[in-house]
């Protein structure tokens, strides 16, 4: 059982503040995913819970008890970094097993361990190999195995795939949630790579200039962004966000921008009650939709992917565009006039100024 809170931990290199106040608290068994672009903080939150650098201010918790004057061993975490760093003379088994050799355990204990570990993370028959003979997966997992064995509270992965190419890093987030699916361990996992957090995670904790700004299911950060900034980050395509004004006239309610103009329900008018501030639309490509009423537009690109097509919409010199997902294999092409609409369903609005989500149209 292991509960991970941060409590405004700063962290100070010089002038520059690389934690900025992090607020977090993780539960027991929860797989969360610190989440964010280069330079925000990921890694040294990671590193200030692991105990590998020492916070300027802030408390860090582990089941209720202040850490913050422990050692990494005696907070009982594990670590799996980018750089699998195994010891090359050594075989699998011996990178696996070499704690507890560490440890001086029984040579019996250590056999069964290894074993069990290894049938765990499939690597049985590559036991007697070195390094030099795995894969950059295999070598990953064996990095994972020698985790695994410690036994820890809490397990920290920081970026562990960024060294593998892209079919493998698929392969490997399903085998690391299955992983903790079956140990049901506390991980904390650091990547930049949204999509990778997202398949993988319980909770997101997305990180902006060493603070969280937004922590929450990847239903939540996807669905229900705080900001601007999260939208945009989360999410492939782009949430696309016009940057016009609410205008309620004898024509409804419309959303104007500089090039043209959508038309929203009426119901928005109630509930955002404030038409004067200026905010900023937001919408995902599967809200976007193409053909029957809607304003006219054109085609710019069209991008076919397999099960979808991504079909990016324009209008005369502009240089707004909207993208949106179509079922199959759109029979669309560049230049072709359409008609769009938005899903009241997906509209999203954000102020201006902080960047803040001021209303979500169909959810509170
Ligand atoms: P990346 O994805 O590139 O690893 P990150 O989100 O993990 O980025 P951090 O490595 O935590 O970001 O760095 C946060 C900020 O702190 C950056 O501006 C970085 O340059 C700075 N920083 C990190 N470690 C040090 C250090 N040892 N000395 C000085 N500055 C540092």
């Amino acid at each position: 059982m292991a509960t991970v809170e941060l409590i405004d931990i700063v962290k100070q290199f010089g002038g520059i503040n690389a934690c900025d106040g992090v607020n977090l608290s993780i539960e027991d068994k929860a797989f969360v995913t610190l989440l964010g672009p280069s330079g925000c903080g990921k890694s040294t939150t990671l590193n200030l819970i692991a105990g590998l650098d020492d916070a300027t201010s802030g408390e860090i918790l582990m089941d209720g008890s202040r850490v913050n004057d422990l050692s990494p061993y005696e907070r009982d975490v594990a670590m799996v970094f980018q750089q699998y760093a195994l010891y090359p003379h050594m075989t699998v088994a011996e990178n696996i097993g070499f704690t507890l050799r560490l440890r001086k355990r029984p040579k019996a204990e250590m056999r069964e361990r290894v074993a069990s570990v290894a049938e765990l993370l499939e690597l049985t028959e590559l036991l007697d190999r070195l390094p030099r003979e795995l894969s950059g997966g295999q070598q990953q997992r064996v990095a994972i195995g020698r985790a695994v064995i410690r036994e820890p509270k809490v397990f920290l992965f920081d970026e562990p795939f960024s060294n593998l190419d892209a079919a493998l890093r698929v392969r490997m987030r399903t085998e690391v949630r299955e992983l903790h699916q079956r140990l049901g361990a506390t991980s904390i996992f650091v990547t930049h790579d949204q999509e990778e957090a997202m398949s993988i995670s319980d909770q997101i904790a997305v990180m902006r200039l060493g603070k969280v700004e937004q922590f929450g299911t990847p239903e939540d950060v996807y669905a229900r962004p705080a900001s601007k900034y999260v939208a945009q980050f989360i999410g492939s395509p782009r949430m696309d966000i016009l940057e016009g004004r609410l205008d309620a006239s004898d024509e409804g309610l419309r959303y104007l921008t500089s090039e043209t103009a959508f038309a929203l329900p009426e119901l928005l008018a109630n509930r955002y009650g404030g038409l004067e501030n200026p905010v900023d639309l937001g919408i995902r490509a599967e809200h976007i939709r193409l053909g029957g009423a809607g304003t006219p537009a054109i085609v710019r690109i069209v991008q076919p992917i397999g099960p979808e097509t991504h079909v990016t919409i324009g209008w005369d010199n502009s240089v707004e565009t909207l993208t949106a997902r179509v079922p199959g294999i759109a029979k669309m092409h560049p230049g072709d006039k359409v008609h769009v609409s938005l899903d009241p369903d997906g509209l999203q609005f954000f102020d201006r100024g902080t960047g803040e989500r001021v209303m979500f149209a169909s959810g509170p």
